[in-house]
Formats: C-alpha cells, sequence, structure tokens
C-alpha cells in the first residue's frame, strides 16, 4: 500500500511519536521536518495559538508542497489575563529554566484563592493542504494554578498545573494517561480524524 506523506512542522520527538502512534494502521505516514530534510525558520507573529499554527502550516507547506501539520500551545492564567499564553515559551525569556518561571507564576498568585487560580492547557493544530486549504483544531486541559512545583514527569509547567479532577497535578500523571487528557493528546486525535476524513473523501473523487 503506497502511504499518503504527511509532514509534522516540528524538531518534538515526543510530538512526532504521539501522531504516528494515532495514525499506526493507517495509510497516512508522518515525516519530520529533519527528515525532509528542511530547515526553515518561520516567524510566528500572530496573536492567537490558532494564528500561529495556521502560519506556520502554510509558509512550511508554501516551501515543501506537502500537506502540513503545525502546532502551537501555551498555558493560560485566567487571573494573570491569560497569560503567559501564546508567549509560554518566551515566558521570563526564551533560555530562563521552568524552575524560575514557574516560581514566577506561583509568585503572582500569592494569596489568590483556589477558584481564582483556574487555568488552562491549550493546543492548537493547522493542517494546510497543498490546494491552498487550511483546517484547524483547538483542545484544552482545564485545571488550577497549585501551590508548588509537584512531580517529576512531563515538562515546562506540568508541575504547578493541577488536575482537580485527577487529584494530583499534571508532572505526577504517567505519560499515557496525560496523552490521553492532555490538550495536544485531544488536538492530535481530533487533527487525526480530519486527516483521515479528507483522505477518504479525495479517494471517492
Ligand atoms: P509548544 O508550542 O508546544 O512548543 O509549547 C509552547 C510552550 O507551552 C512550551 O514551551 C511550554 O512552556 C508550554 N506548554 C505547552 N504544552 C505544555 C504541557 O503539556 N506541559 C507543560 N507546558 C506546556
Amino acid at each position: 500500500m503506497e502511504k499518503k506523506q504527511i509532514l509534522f512542522a516540528t524538531t518534538n520527538e515526543g510530538k512526532l511519536g504521539e501522531i504516528r502512534a494515532i495514525l499506526e494502521g493507517t495509510d497516512i505516514e508522518v515525516i519530520s521536518l529533519k527528515d525532509a530534510g528542511i530547515d526553515i525558520e518561520v516567524i510566528e507573529d500572530g496573536t492567537t495559538f490558532r494564528e500561529n499554527a495556521v502560519i506556520k502550516a502554510e509558509a512550511i507547506m508554501k516551501a515543501t508542497g506537502k500537506l502540513t501539520l503545525a502546532d502551537d500551545s501555551g498555558l493560560e492564567v485566567d487571573f494573570l489575563n491569560k497569560e503567559p499564553g501564546i508567549y509560554s515559551a518566551r515566558y521570563c525569556g526564551v533560555n530562563t529554566p521552568y524552575k524560575i518561571k514557574n516560581r514566577n507564576i506561583l509568585e503572582r498568585l500569592t494569596d489568590v484563592p483556589d477558584e481564582k487560580r483556574t487555568a488552562r492547557f491549550v493546543c492548537a493544530i493547522a493542517a494546510a493542504y497543498p490546494d491552498g486549504e487550511t483546517v484547524t483544531v483547538q483542545a484544552t486541559m482545564e485545571g488550577r494554578i497549585g501551590y508548588e512545583e509537584t512531580g517529576l514527569n512531563g515538562f515546562g509547567y506540568d508541575p504547578i498545573f493541577y488536575l482537580p479532577e485527577y487529584g494530583c497535578y499534571s508532572a505526577q500523571l504517567p505519560p499515557e494517561k496525560k496523552n490521553e487528557i492532555s490538550h495536544r493528546g485531544k488536538a492530535l486525535r481530533m487533527m487525526a480524524g480530519k486527516i483521515l476524513e479528507n483522505t477518504i473523501k479525495e479517494k471517492r473523487k
């Protein structure tokens, strides 16, 4: 069976592994920028997660002619007017360790009661098709900012993100559980569904 290749605009092996696992057993093969020998820097100057995902996917699709997926994600803290948001990676400086970024958020929430500590991880994914059509999906994982860094799994803001439904911090979840409930896992599954639907439609044409 000839596999249909899609390009995932990421260098993150974890994200690649996740989407490959979701699409296993289908006739879609996901290749990375590295696999495709592409090294393009795209300036993500959008104002929303969705806009940034679209900017990245469309720029790389135009350079390669291939169906391209790109994602953008981050943490929104309601009490901080949804900061750090699209600036999550750059918050307090791009090279600043997460220990410091996390401490800074905890300090800005000193004395803020539980009900005002609501927050969410957001993930937007765009698929740019070579015919010019671009499809997007967006998903969230809802929770609140805890009181101290807890847990050793995950990355980034996971140690300060408390999940009331599960009674633990995101950094305490085993990776498979996080993939099942996370903003990125949900968005990847939604996008995989859309791509498969489109492939089936194309075959019917
Ligand atoms: P990216 O768009 O996936 O590279 O994510 C941007 C930034 O958002 C990351 O560098 C993290 O700071 C934050 N982030 C996104 N998803 C997660 C998550 O699942 N856990 C912790 N931090 C996250």
